[in-house]
């Protein structure tokens, strides 16, 4: 697992919550804001940031996580209410570690839109070999 990056000058999303570059900003609320993804995955890709710096999802605070998931239904209405498409559905996503694709080390949960089943963001069941969850289970019994 990566270590914990602390907030820094060089981190775009405190640079974004501090105003010093721009973004398209749809929701806020006093803990998060909700801006388009510039690099979208559906139209409509939306981020949540906290405004405060925490590194990932393990990393953040249970009530600064509240206030994500309140301000995702304000996003929802907006979205539901006022693309040009309605979507269908939605994925939320948030990766955590490099190697589960995260690029920023500012935690942000990603709200996508679905418009059609192949388009978008999808789980890949099936494509590598993995162990019944029966064996996993014992590992894992409390
Ligand atoms: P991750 O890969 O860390 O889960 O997602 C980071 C997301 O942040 C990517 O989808 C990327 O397009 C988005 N992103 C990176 N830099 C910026 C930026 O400066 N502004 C906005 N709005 N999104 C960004
Ligand atoms: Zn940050």
């Amino acid at each position: 697992m990566n270590k914990c990056k602390k907030a820094s000058n060089k981190c775009i999303f405190c640079q974004i919550v501090k105003k010093q570059i721009p973004a398209l900003i749809i929701a806020k609320n006093n803990k998060a804001i909700a801006l388009l993804d510039i690099n979208p995955v559906s139209d409509g890709h939306t981020i949540i940031i906290p405004k405060k710096h925490y590194c990932d999802w393990q990393n953040t605070p249970p009530k600064v996580l509240f206030a994500i998931v309140k301000l995702s239904y304000k996003v929802i209405k907006i979205l539901n209410k006022s693309l040009p498409i309605k979507p269908l559905g939605y994925n939320y996503v948030s990766n955590q570690g490099k190697i589960a694709g995260q690029q920023v080390f500012h935690f942000h949960l990603h709200i996508i839109p679905k418009y059609k089943e192949n388009e978008g963001f999808k789980l890949d069941h099936g494509k590598i070999k993995v162990k019944k969850i029966g064996e996993i289970y014992k590992y894992l019994t409390i």
